[in-house]
């Protein structure tokens, strides 16, 4: 972030004439950024709400080659989806980690055939060879819970698991030490055009509640990252819209009711759709649909209660040994997929592809996916190369090189891996202004105490949402939201937040309002009370 700045400060260097000014703080700006920057442009971020609080905070937290997609013909994507996840492990080393997926087969020689021959081409497009091949006792061994009905054996293969919000953070946190400009809760009203009728910057409006107020900002080029929102803003130059929002649903259950080791790929028993069991954070995570999406997108997607019992359906048939119940439901979360429209008429056989659209000098960037968020980048700037009149400087890393860990480390191996994938090179200003006690596992979960005050001193946090459910991921991973831990989280964060008492009775209340209506076992259910 912009650590070292207030927002006043920050607000105050807007008013320049810009390289590029990038729209969205997802995953798809923040690479954008990251590559701006990195190039030598003078470039300005803005994300109307929180960074990442859009789809990129809600996925699978994958980065994968899209296994599903080889069943598609969508040899392409997955091949540079592979390739991808190959580099990310390497460049963010313990953000991005291994995590190996059980593929189960039924008895047919026919099944067993089509999933070998999906692992083997996954491997060849690495170029890694690490799939194995599980007969029933081992299936049995690596997954107890698994339904042994008609399951004849499994192949393992792998792909990576990531904490996609903190993925957004680094980038962009790294980026503004190289000198970007990031600013969340900054909303691009209105695109400003040339006289020739160029986009040539956006008037923007500040929604962080400092009553900062409005101003017009010039740019050689703009990008728009906006995702799931991107027809908004290609709306102002009368275009068609191109997106379908694609709405993917996820349960975040107990690992003690449903414990996993290891991934697994299975198909609802319905109606054959590929669905996760994914272990992140000590949880388990479970996902997820792929329908279309009829309500406003001003409204935070929530998981419905027909998506909760249909993953629940599948839950029960696949692990018939789990005694799962509403009750093991910790919480749910749901994303809007900026899928480019095609003509498919089956939401889950629209094209994962991405999109790079130059509409009156706006350049879009949309669809695609976290996984491959360099290559989407690399696209985008390509197509304003020729407004800026200059080559870009190659890019030394998309991550900064991790610190290296030493044995007088205050921290275990294990949580030095945790935190130093998570915040990279500020990992030793952390524990520098840390107090020991609070190198501590919060309810024996992954994130330690001590990121609470650290992220609400130097993460541009605005409200206590911004805290909870993307600096540290607490509000996803805690029963209730973490509402019984609210004192304990004041008291850490008072000092180094500037709000009143009555501030922080308004963060209360908002941060209860959203996660009840977006994050909670059942949020269709309180929206129903408030209707
Ligand atoms: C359920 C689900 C599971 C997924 N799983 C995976 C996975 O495991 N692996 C993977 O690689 N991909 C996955 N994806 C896809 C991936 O998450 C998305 O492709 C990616 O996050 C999209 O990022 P984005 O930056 O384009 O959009 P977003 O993250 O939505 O960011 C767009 C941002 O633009 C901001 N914005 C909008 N309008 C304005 C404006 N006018 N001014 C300023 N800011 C604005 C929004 O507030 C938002 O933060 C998944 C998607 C879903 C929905």
């Amino acid at each position: 972030m912009n650590q070292h700045q207030s927002r006043q400060q920050l607000w105050s260097l807007l008013d320049q004439e810009w390289d590029l000014i990038i729209i969205g703080g997802g995953i798809t700006g923040a690479g954008v950024f990251r590559r701006a920057v990195s190039g030598g442009l003078k470039t300005l971020l803005l994300e109307a709400a929180d960074f990442s609080s859009g789809t990129s905070s809600k996925s699978s937290k994958l980065v994968h080659g899209g296994f599903r997609y080889l069943r598609s013909g969508q040899y392409d994507v997955t091949f540079e989806s592979v390739r991808q996840r190959e580099k990310l492990l390497k460049q963010a080393e313990n953000l991005v980690t291994p995590l190996g997926f059980v593929l189960p087969y039924k008895a047919s020689n026919k099944q067993r055939r089509m999933v070998h021959t999906g692992v083997l081409i996954y491997d060849l497009m690495a170029p890694k060879w690490q799939h194995k091949h599980l007969d029933r006792t081992q299936l049995s061994k690596i997954m107890p819970l698994l339904s042994p009905q008609g399951m004849a054996g499994a192949y393992l293969y792998y792909d990576a698991l990531l904490d996609d919000s903190r993925m957004v953070l680094r980038l962009i946190q790294e980026t503004c030490e190289d000198g970007g400009v990031a600013l969340n809760y900054v909303h691009a009203e209105t695109l400003l055009k040339s006289k020739e009728g160029r986009v040539c910057g956006v008037a923007l409006a500040d929604r962080s509640g400092s009553q900062l107020g409005t101003l017009e900002v010039k740019a050689r080029a703009v990008i728009n990252a906006t995702g799931p929102w991107t027809d908004c803003l290609r709306r102002q130059l009368g275009q068609q819209a191109r997106i379908r929002p694609l709405r993917g649903s996820h349960l975040i259950l107990s690992s003690t009711d449903l414990p996993i080791s290891h991934a697994v790929t299975l198909m609802h028993p319905k109606d054959g759709r590929a669905m996760f069991a994914i272990p992140w954070e000590k949880r388990t995570i479970f996902g997820t649909t792929d329908l279309d999406h009829p309500f406003p997108l001003e409204q935070e997607p929530f998981c419905t209660n027909q998506e909760i019992d249909y993953m629940l359906e599948a839950i029960r048939a696949i692990f018939p040994e789990t005694k799962i119940t509403d009750a093991s439901i910790i919480s749910t979360f749901a994303g809007l997929r900026p899928i480019v429209r095609g003509d498919a008429n089956n939401p889950s056989a629209e094209s994962r592809a991405h999109l790079v659209l130059d509409e009156d000098g706006l350049v879009t960037i949309t669809g695609g996916k976290l996984t491959i968020f360099e290559i989407m980048a690399e696209d985008a700037l390509k197509a304003i190369l020729p407004q800026l009149g200059k080559p870009l400087k190659p890019i030394q890393h998309w991550f900064k090189p991790n610190p290296v860990y030493s044995s007088d480390s205050p921290l275990s191996r294990e949580r030095f891996d945790y935190l130093v994938g998570r915040y990279g090179q500020a990992l030793p200003d952390l524990l520098n202004t840390s107090r020991p006690q609070d190198l501590q596992n919060v309810e024996g979960l992954n994130p330690h105490w001590a990121e609470l005050p650290y992220n609400a001193r130097y993460g541009m946090v605005e409200h206590l949402d911004d805290l909870l459910l993307r600096r540290t991921r607490l509000g996803m991973l805690l029963q209730d939201g973490g509402l019984n831990l609210l004192e304990e989280v004041k008291q850490l964060t008072q000092p180094a937040l500037p709000w009143t008492e009555e501030k922080w009775q308004f963060e209360i209340t908002r941060y209860q309002d959203i996660y009840q209506k977006a994050y909670s076992p059942n949020p269709e259910n309180y929206l129903k009370q408030e209707k």
